[in-house]
């Protein structure tokens, strides 16, 4: 498959993922090397590699991707304080895995600017 990715084996559940949330089209799951007290990646499933790479045909994908990460956090309870999402695009964004991801941050202050 082209587009293939660690996050490709973890849909097809090829390696083990702590899953939190999975819809028809949308999964979320931590993230390997948290960077917060809450650190879950929001994925399509369909993959997109990158922001830059979405079109007007990704659309209503990736409001899904971000309002599975919005009810996430207001389910987990975590909204009232307030999170922070993140999308990385590309080698100066620091993108890693060229699957797109929301990441959502949560459990503590989050500072600005970013690193
Ligand atoms: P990026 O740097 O591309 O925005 O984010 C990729 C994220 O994926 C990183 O935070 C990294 O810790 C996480 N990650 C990489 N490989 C795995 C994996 O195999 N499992 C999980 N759960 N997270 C991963």
């Amino acid at each position: 498959m082209s587009n293939d990715t660690i996050f490709g084996k973890i849909i097809r559940r090829e390696i083990p993922a702590d899953i939190v949330y999975e819809d028809d089209e949308v999964l979320g799951f931590r993230d390997l090397n948290p960077q917060a007290p809450v650190h879950v990646l929001f994925i399509p499933k369909q993959p997109i590699a990158t922001l830059d790479a979405a079109t007007p045909q990704d659309a209503a994908l990736l409001g899904k991707v971000l309002l599975a990460a919005a009810g996430y956090a207001r389910e987990e309870g975590l909204a009232e304080d307030g999170y922070r999402t993140v999308i990385n695009c590309n080698e100066h964004g620091g993108q890693t895995v060229y699957h797109l991801h929301v990441h959502l941050l949560a459990g503590r202050r989050m500072q600005w600017p970013p690193g």
